[in-house]
């Protein structure tokens, strides 16, 4: 069994924590391609319409905190100049975009469904 953390970061079902949320390999045209249910423990992946709208949320607080936190090191701690770090932060932004897009939806369900040690 891998903790809920090591789950969420890898997509896997929230409750069997064994198969994938999302379609293997990634695709880049639909980086939210998901399974419909899991094959382990048949959890419906999407329980309702429009059920991942609260990910937006996630994905917010996830990209707000992390830029944040960079932009402020580099400019406090680093002496960056205020343009040079946030050519750094827009550079990450990029770089985990689709790192966030997934995450943000995998711990958005992984916050919903209980794990169940029975399966
Ligand atoms: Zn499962």
């Amino acid at each position: 069994m891998i903790s809920w953390l090591a789950s969420c970061w890898q997509y896997k079902c929230p409750r069997c924590r064994k198969s994938q949320i999302f379609k293997i390999p990634l695709d880049v045209k639909n980086p939210l391609d998901m399974n419909k249910n899991c094959k382990e423990c048949n959890l419906d992946f999407e329980p309702e319409p429009g059920f991942y709208y609260g990910a937006m949320f996630i994905s917010y607080i996830i990209t707000a905190f992390l830029f944040l936190a960079v932009a402020l090191t580099l400019v406090f701690y680093f002496n960056w100049s205020v343009n040079a770090s946030m050519s750094i932060v827009i550079l990450i932004g990029i770089l985990m975009f689709l790192k966030v897009l997934r995450l943000s939806r995998s711990i958005y369900i992984h916050m919903i469904v209980r794990y169940d040690s029975s399966f």
